[in-house]
């Protein structure tokens, strides 16, 4: 059973995430969408509203029989994968400016748990500019973010803002 964990943020889930979900489904016999709830940081929506709105839009991706999960985690990412019995974690890279956070991430993780690989993938490249991040400033600001979130998540961040 090789079984992943795609840790992330997923305030809001894009189509960037979408986008390495579904390319990284086919190496993995299941794969658990973890979302990180951090006390650090003030999110747009709620871990339970991230995961609602994640289960909502996973049956409609095709995961070539790999079975998925999303799940909610607080503290270390690679105790968190431990506990869930996952070989690896996946990451996905979009810049240079990625890398050099999630090299270090990807060396401590190993550090604490060595059996445990990090698998990386490249963003694809219609992709490679979008961040949850981005697509909050631009919404917030009227602009247009279709084709880049799902439908779901644009919906949701409507009802926020009204
Ligand atoms: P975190 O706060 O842990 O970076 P994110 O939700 O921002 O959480 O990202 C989760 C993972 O998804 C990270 O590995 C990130 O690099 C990756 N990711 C985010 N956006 C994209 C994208 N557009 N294309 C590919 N990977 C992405």
């Amino acid at each position: 059973m090789r079984r992943a964990i795609f840790p992330g943020s997923f305030d809001p889930l894009t189509n960037g995430h979408l986008d390495i979900i579904k390319r990284s489904a086919p190496l993995f016999d299941e794969m658990i969408v973890a979302v990180l709830n951090n006390p650090d940081k003030l999110p747009m929506f709620t871990v339970e509203e991230r995961c609602g709105m994640i289960r909502e839009v996973l049956p409609d991706v095709d995961t070539n029989d790999c079975s998925m999960l999303v799940e909610s985690f607080s503290g270390l990412t690679a105790d968190f994968a431990r506990k869930r019995r996952a070989t690896a974690i996946v990451r996905g890279i979009r810049a240079v400016s990625d890398y050099e956070y999630e090299l270090r991430m990807a060396l401590m993780n190993r550090r604490l748990e060595p059996e445990i690989e990090t698998v990386f993938l490249m963003a694809g490249e219609e992709y490679s500019y979008v961040s949850s991040t981005l697509m909050k400033q631009v919404f917030e600001l009227g602009g247009r973010v279709e084709g880049l979130i799902p439908e779901l998540v644009e919906a949701r961040m409507r009802e926020k803002k009204n």
